[in-house]
């Protein structure tokens, strides 16, 4: 077993993060939602509804999404990223793979010409695609993740293995269920947990049940035990952390990243959770002296 096993910022051993697409007018009330938890979320959006890339274009945009200066105001704070859902929202599945590869680009230059940000997320467009993009194109587009939906809850809590495939745990209609559960979840040796949540924010006003999510982030906001982030930034921590290095003897821990890193120590002193956790700030090299004699 590693010595150093992750641990989410502040040394947190759950992380929650809230996934939703298509770009809807629903979102607006939604994101009021989040911002009164203080809970963060990533926003999947398609780019063709926005309809400024060509001054010839002649789509209208529909009622129903959100405008581009809409997209702006959710770009610039950081609450909130935004991530890609296909330019028309197209079944990938249908594409040949440089139409897709062409999608995804034209999906992320115009995300990132309206926001301003690079844009590097994606969400597919169809419930139960794993693998409607092949990896050649998602690399081509420089895609970062790959979140992908299913109307039946995971229920897993595990951190991603494979970033092209990233399966949330559960649709919010069986989210309040499922936190019971994560709320649960002990502090064990192994890798922290991980609660990842998808939806459709226009589900909410078909349904007439915004109950549903009010409830969630009313029970989840406060928890101690969990750090709230977007999808990216789930993926930028997780990644920084893979790339801490160690002494060879083991007695010391170096972040070569930006991010300042938390990490629980797991040694044949110490096999038992609570495991001390330590901070190894960015660019900085922590001893590990103290844990292992
Ligand atoms: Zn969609």
């Amino acid at each position: 077993m590693k010595a150093c096993v992750l641990r989410f910022p502040e040394g947190k051993i759950k992380a929650m993060t809230f996934s939703y697409d298509d770009g809807v007018v629903e979102d607006k009330k939604l994101i009021n939602l989040f911002k009164k938890y203080g809970v963060k979320a990533t926003f999947n959006y398609n780019s063709s509804h926005f309809g400024e890339y060509n001054p010839t274009d002649t789509l209208v945009i529909p009622e129903g999404h959100l405008t581009a200066d809409e997209l702006r105001e959710i770009s610039a704070d950081p609450q909130f990223e935004i991530a890609c859902h296909g330019h028309a929202h197209p079944y990938y599945a249908s594409l040949p793979q440089a139409a897709a590869t062409s999608d995804l680009i034209t999906n992320r230059k115009e995300l990132e010409r309206i926001t301003g940000k690079i844009i590097r997320g994606f969400a597919y467009p169809s419930v139960s695609a794993t693998n409607d993009v092949s990896e050649t194109a998602l690399k081509a587009a420089d895609i970062a993740y790959v979140r992908t939906a299913s109307a039946e809850p995971s229920n897993s809590f595990a951190l991603p293995q494979n970033w092209y495939k990233w399966v949330p745990t559960c649709h919010h209609k069986d989210a309040n269920l499922v936190f019971e559960k994560f709320a649960e979840l002990k502090e064990t040796v192994a890798a922290p947990c991980l609660m990842s949540v998808w939806g459709h924010s226009f589900e909410f006003e078909r349904e007439n049940n915004w109950e549903l999510i009010e409830n969630l982030l009313e029970n989840c906001h406060s928890n101690p035990d969990i750090w709230f982030a977007t999808n990216m930034e789930i993926y930028e921590y997780v990644n920084a952390f893979n790339r801490l290095v160690l002494s060879a003897d083991g007695t010391k821990a170096y972040n070569p990243t930006k991010i300042d890193l938390w990490a629980g120590i797991c040694t044949k002193n110490v096999r038992k959770a609570p495991i001390p956790t330590i901070k190894i700030p960015a660019g900085e090299t922590v001893s590990l002296l103290e844990y292992l004699s």
